[in-house]
């Protein structure tokens, strides 16, 4: 039996919409019949991300030290790197503050709260590891994931998508 193609959709600081995106089209579960999910962070945090991939699909900025080891454990295990959306093309949304001070935003947004992870300014995924595909869009248009995903599925690669527009958005 032929083996399987191995995909996982993670997911770093983000609304999850690309995630979603991708679980909204009805032709996934046509074009998955020869893949299979090895982690889908939006349906499992925590879901496999040690495990190998043949495609890595990231959604999000790098915001945090933790996620910059992970986006590294990503680009370890998988074959193909795809950055996904805006947040982890550019930066996103919650780069656009990168002007201000990270003790200032960190204060606006969580005063003085305490979390488990370190802040880091919101940078873009090519900026840690080497990424070999962008699907831009906030989140990407539906035919350019299955347009992308359909492609490698087939063993061949997909041209660059244009985006004469706007590449944030
Ligand atoms: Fe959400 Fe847009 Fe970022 Fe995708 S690119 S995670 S839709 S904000």
């Amino acid at each position: 039996m032929e083996e399987k193609i191995r995909i996982g959709f993670y997911a770093l600081t983000s609304c999850y919409g690309c995630q979603l995106q991708f679980a909204m089209m009805d032709e996934i579960l046509h074009l998955l019949l020869n893949a299979e999910i090895v982690c889908w962070y939006m349906l499992d945090r925590d879901s496999a991300e040690d495990e190998p991939v043949d495609i890595a699909f990231i959604e999000g900025s790098v915001s945090t030290e933790e996620e910059v080891e992970l986006v590294k454990k990503i680009r370890e295990n998988a074959k193909i790197v795809v950055a996904v959306g805006a947040c982890a093309i550019q930066g996103g949304v919650q780069s656009w503050a990168n002007d201000k001070s990270l003790e200032e935003l960190w204060k606006t947004v969580y005063g003085d709260a305490k979390v488990k992870f370190k802040p880091k300014m919101a940078e873009p995924v090519e900026k840690y590891i080497k990424v070999d595909y962008k699907l831009y869009g906030c989140p990407p248009e539906k035919k350019d994931f299955l347009y992308a995903l359909g492609t490698f599925l087939i063993g061949s690669w997909p041209e660059d998508i244009d985006y004469p527009v706007c590449l944030e958005c």
